[in-house]
């Protein structure tokens, strides 16, 4: 690595090479203050001149020291934004974004429409930005519609370390507009900034960068952190053991300000509420608590109003954010995370306190208790970087956006959980989820070196050391823990063919590469290779197949491609709410509750049997009748939405059929998005949402079956026959090409008692047998007709001449074939 040492600083002295234009901010002399105090207004002349010098350069330093709110200052002075030319500086999280966009302006005494920020939905962005905020998954969308993205003379990626797939796939991008912009005379300059974490991803990296950038590091004085491991590693009550360490910190140790780390907004906010009343502020309130306490009235004021008018549920269209071009993994977290487990047994290593002090007023100090997470409003966020009210001791109770994004002042000491709540993706769906994990040695560290901005401080690890040392040493990058067939897809809409040959920092496997190009081919979103079938080996190699017309409109939606395909086909014979409702549901998943859990009692034995007769009755009423039964479990999940938004969408209507409520709103929100983008992709369909839908056709059911078998070609199973069986474990089984082993279907499935011949699923998940959920028939003469890429033909020579009639829904074949890899004959029909 080529590191720039540098020397000491001299703030007061002009840069030497004074650039073209000076554009002068008028700062208050309040924030000129607070600002000199950062150790990187010290480095802004070397900083300056190595820009100056190099079309790229890294910038690392530790979080605090000033990089996301001083650097696109100093390039805005530096004349960087004259010219109609702007600074984009790009964000992961949305929050960061927004925040950040804030801060500078107010720093800058400029309005927002100077300095402003674009997120997805929402942005001031005017004709007179200068600096622009916004995150990653703007700027990629950007890139679409301008690859040389000619508005901007300077791009900040900031917080290169978190490596999120679109920040590492727009550095790989960047890496190649760079050298475009130079040939055309209007040089660009890129600027990535990161913690002073592994960098060598995108400085060692000839690909990425023939020429390494300079990486200029901002010293910032680091006081010792003593750190303590726990004896012992609580198993699941991490939350209450962050309760009881930092009420031992409080009462035993000396002022300096606490700051803990948890997993997610529920957890924050039950940990606060713990210690506001354990350490009451005099009898009275703080500020702060009366404010969340008249918030949580009013809302529950506003429900109980809602509840009394049972007005229709209206669809809220611009409450969705998950567009996977625009995503921050926490601005997830609402409600994503279980409860905190209280209430565990373990001896926890503390001889002072026991769970029954526990909610008692305690005389000690008062605590000032301020929650931090990424959906909080940026002015309560705002909150800790003030001092507390004299007589407190602060204590900020965060998610890890307080690992790198924020720094609060003052920290003395901090309380580590060692949790982490990251995205987990199905390998067979690519459907993501939310799981709470161990951190890395690289975040620990992170973590424990907030204690010690301002003086020498301590961190309390809730775990042993021996735990510690096994965790990762990093966090592996986003970009190899999932499946890439959304991201393979979104670059091909780039005109990026030869993916393997695209300079990601870190990438991704090759045989995900591979995977997700097949899938692509067969979807259709992808040209087909000269030879139909799988690739073959150079193909393999080169997996350079470029994108078709249908690829460009499933590029569009926010969802993984199998279910865009059925987007994209929806279209047809008025299926489309059907088909929104389908994937919204498909894509949300775990829609019913598990009514098979073990029951603590013998009473709530009894309760679950009741509830599961209940929900089973209701579910066959869903699964309709004649033909929407062929539909299965797709039906019964078009039933469900249906009749929950008919009764207004309450828990109480969810809880009493065995739905989990937040699926149910998030299934609304995601219908209300779908049903905006292809309003804006198709000129000629304008859909109103009618949330509670009348039943589809006979003749719609049919060909909904056929949309979503053209979605899942991959996920087709055929139930074996008598004759066909090997051994009893082959009873009831399907086969599937993709599998050796016999899968069933699942026992909560409408279809498990019928055992159709061809059914296609959603996923299959491997408990005491390997069972398909999400189960819809098809008819075996469609597969020749739709899903020819997956069938060899009499003669592979001839082309295949099944064609399909639309209005019968019948497919004329002329040939018999088979289907791929497992080769079942398909029947020909004829007309
Ligand atoms: P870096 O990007 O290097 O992590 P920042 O530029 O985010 O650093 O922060 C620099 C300083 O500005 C920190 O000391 C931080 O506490 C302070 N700061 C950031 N945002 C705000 C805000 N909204 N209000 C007050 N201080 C802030
Ligand atoms: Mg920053």
């Amino acid at each position: 690595m080529e590191t720039k040492s540098l020397s000491m600083p001299k703030p007061s002295e002009p840069p030497s090479s004074t650039p073209a234009i000076f554009i002068p901010v008028d700062r208050t002399s309040e924030i000129q203050e607070a600002r000199l105090k950062l150790p990187i207004l010290a480095e802004e002349q070397v900083i300056m001149e190595a820009i100056k010098e190099n079309p790229v350069v890294v910038l690392c330093g530790e979080t605090g020291s000033g990089k996301t709110t001083q650097v696109p200052q100093f390039l805005y002075e530096a004349g960087y934004g004259s010219d109609n030319d702007l600074i984009g500086i790009t964000e992961p999280r949305r929050v960061a974004a927004v925040a950040m966009s804030q801060r500078v302006a107010l720093e800058m005494n400029l309005s927002h429409r100077v300095v402003s920020y674009q997120i997805r939905y929402e942005g001031n962005i005017s004709d007179e930005t200068k600096l622009k905020f916004m995150t990653d998954g703007v700027l990629l969308k950007e890139i679409q519609k301008d690859f040389l993205l000619q508005k901007y003379k300077v791009i900040i990626i900031d917080e290169a370390h978190e490596r999120s797939v679109y920040t590492d796939i727009l550095i790989g991008l960047l890496s190649r507009i760079v050298p475009l912009r130079k040939k055309k005379g209007k040089p660009l300059k890129l600027i990535i900034m990161s913690a002073t974490l592994r960098i060598e991803d995108f400085t060692e990296n000839k690909r990425l960068f023939p020429a390494p950038p300079p990486v200029i590091k901002v010293d910032s004085r680091q006081f010792s952190v003593t750190v303590h491991f726990n004896k012992r590693t609580p198993l699941d009550d991490y939350a209450g053991e962050c309760f009881r360490k930092v009420c031992k910190i409080h009462r035993m140790l000396p002022p300096g300000a606490i700051l803990v780390f948890l997993t997610g907004q529920a957890e924050v906010h039950s940990l606060c509420r713990r210690l506001r009343k354990n350490f009451p502020y005099s009898g009275k309130k703080l500020p702060e608590e009366e404010e969340e306490d008249s918030q949580e009235a009013m809302e529950k004021n506003k429900k109980s109003k809602q509840r009394k008018h049972m007005k229709l549920p209206k669809i809220d269209l611009d409450n969705y954010s998950a567009m996977p071009l625009d995503e921050g993994d926490e601005d997830r977290e609402a409600g994503e995370e279980e409860d905190d487990g209280e209430g565990s047994d373990l001896d926890l290593d503390l001889d002072d306190e026991g769970p029954d002090e526990d909610e008692k007023p305690d005389s000690s100090l008062p605590l000032f208790v301020l929650p931090l997470y990424s959906l909080l409003a940026p002015e309560k966020q705002a909150k800790v970087f003030r001092p507390a009210p004299s007589g407190t001791r602060l204590c900020v109770v965060a998610t890890n956006v307080a690992e790198t994004s924020l720094t609060i002042p003052g920290i003395k000491y901090v309380v580590d959980c060692g949790k982490v709540k990251k995205r987990f993706y199905d390998k067979v769906t690519g459907v993501s989820s939310f799981k709470v994990d161990w951190i890395s040695q690289a975040s620990a560290n992170q973590r424990a070196g907030r204690a010690g901005r301002t003086e020498p401080g301590h961190c309390y690890r809730l775990y042993s050391s021996a735990v510690f040392s096994d965790f990762e040493e990093f966090s592996l990058p986003e970009i190899t823990r999932r499946p890439v067939e959304d991201l393979v897809l979104q670059m091909k809409d780039l005109n990026i063919e030869k993916v393997v040959n695209f300079p990601f920092p870190t990438p991704p496997s090759a045989d995900a590469l591979i995977t997700a190009e097949e899938l692509l081919i067969s979807l259709g979103a992808l040209q087909d290779p000269p030879k139909v079938g799988r690739l073959n080996d150079l193909q393999k190699a080169k997996l350079s197949s470029p994108i078709t017309a249908l690829g460009k409109t499933m590029a569009s939606f926010p969802v993984a491609p199998r279910y865009a395909k059925m987007l994209a086909l929806g279209k047809q014979h008025d299926c489309l709410p059907y088909i929104i409702t389908i994937v919204a549901a498909m894509t949300v998943r775990e829609l019913f509750e598990e009514l098979d859990r073990p029951a603590a009692s013998d009473e709530e034995k009894e309760k679950l049997k009741g509830k599961k007769a209940r929900v089973l009755q209701m579910q066959k009423i869903w699964a309709g009748q004649g033909q929407a039964q062929k539909l299965g479990d797709l039906m019964v999940m078009l039933g469900a939405v249906g009749a929950c938004e008919y009764s207004g969408l309450t828990p109480k209507f969810c809880e009493n059929n065995g739905l989990r409520y937040k699926a149910m709103m998030e299934v609304r929100r995601l219908r209300g998005q779908l049903t905006t983008t292809v309003n804006s992709l198709c000129s000629d369909v304008q859909l109103f949402l009618d949330p509670k839908m009348s039943p589809p056709t006979e003749s719609q059911v049919t060909y909904l079956r056929q949309i979503v078998m053209s979605g899942l070609g991959d996920h087709i199973a055929r139930r074996i026959s008598s004759e066909e069986m090997l051994d009893e474990k082959w009873k009831n089984a399907y086969k599937t090409p993709l599998l050796e082993d016999p899968v069933f279907i699942h026992p909560s499935s409408v279809l498990f008692r019928q055992l159709p011949e061809f059914v296609v699923y959603q996923e299959i998940v491997e408990t005491s047998k390997m069972y398909m959920k999400g189960v819809s028939t098809i008819e075996s003469e469609w597969i020749p007709a739709l899903l020819p890429q997956y069938c060899h033909f009499g003669n592979p020579l001839e082309k295949p001449t099944p064609y399909y009639c639309p209005e019968s829904g019948m497919v004329k074949c002329h040939r018999p074939s088979t289907f791929y890899r497992v080769g079942w004959e398909l029947p020909s029909v004829v007309a």
